[in-house]
């Protein structure tokens, strides 16, 4: 975890990665090095709309301080604020859905993480790869669903290291079981203290959540954005699960992140510590 900085574009919010740096002190490389990282950037970025609800800013979560996050399952979640979310969407991508969900990320400057399918990143490449390059986190969510608290330890973790692997050839051309960005959730939340202990020795944060649309039920788009505001409002800050894979969900979207801009939400961008 590091402090964090604010950036008001709601494109580029940038972290500071727990260095104290004064002005006096401030080295020309560093500037150079900020410089260099601006200016693509401001190139090709589109302004973000005043009324956009944005990225309000960057929380670096490390597995040595925050193993597993998430009031529904944990004893703990993540440092946040009152009324800071993080949005978390799971089992995509999809080309059905999980294109209108990013559209209506990006429409609103929203980063969010996306907890995908190692059977669905490697049918939909370019669609896992357009999730990491409109600046979302890509964490993995196994590679075919499972409920891995029903099988043997070993077969669990293979399917674990299946989805990581999948996911990173996907996005990354890498095959590697040590995954570049190391965030979990466990499908149905179905962990087993022997997985959780064995994720948490290879530094891998395990996310489970603090509100959700219960999605997975049909219901129109305007109940569901009934429920999952009510509760939001009930948990004040938190993580938040969807599926960019249920349409009812992508169709409230646009008008989700509208009102949770109405209300003074905040929306915090999780990303790994120190990067791999
Ligand atoms: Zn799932």
């Amino acid at each position: 975890m590091s402090a964090v900085k604010h950036d008001r574009s709601g494109l580029l919010p940038m972290v500071c990665r727990g260095a104290k740096v004064t002005w006096g002190a401030m080295s020309y490389r560093l500037i150079t090095l900020v410089l260099a990282v601006i200016a693509p950037i401001a190139a090709t970025a589109q302004p973000c709309p005043p009324h956009a609800l944005g990225t309000s800013r960057i929380l670096e979560v490390d597995a040595a301080t925050f193993p597993r996050i998430g009031r529904k399952q944990f004893p703990q979640t993540l440092p946040l604020q009152h009324k800071e979310l993080v949005l978390t969407f799971d089992d995509g991508p999809i080309p059905a859905t999980t294109p209108k969900a990013l559209d209506a990320l990006k429409a609103e400057c929203v980063r969010a993480t996306f907890f995908l399918l190692g059977r669905n990143s490697i049918t939909h490449r370019q669609l896992a790869r357009r999730i990491l390059a409109e600046g979302h986190t890509v964490g993995h969510h196994t590679y075919s669903h499972p409920n891995l608290s029903k099988r043997p330890f070993a077969k669990a973790l293979e399917e674990i290291n299946h989805g990581f692997e999948v996911d990173d050839d996907a996005i990354y051309g890498q095959r590697r079981t040590e995954p570049r960005t190391p965030f979990f959730r466990f499908p149905g939340f179905a962990s087993t203290p022997p997985l959780l202990d064995a994720l948490a020795r290879r530094r891998v944060v395990v996310f489970g959540a603090d509100v959700w649309a219960s999605d997975w039920n049909d219901m129109t788009p305007a109940a569901e954005l009934k429920l999952i505001l009510q509760r939001i409002q009930a948990i004040d800050h938190g993580i938040v699960l969807l599926h960019d894979t249920r349409a009812q969900t992508v169709r409230m979207l646009p008008e989700f992140l509208r009102e949770l801009k109405k209300r003074g939400y905040r929306i915090v961008h999780v990303v790994p510590a120190g990067g791999r």
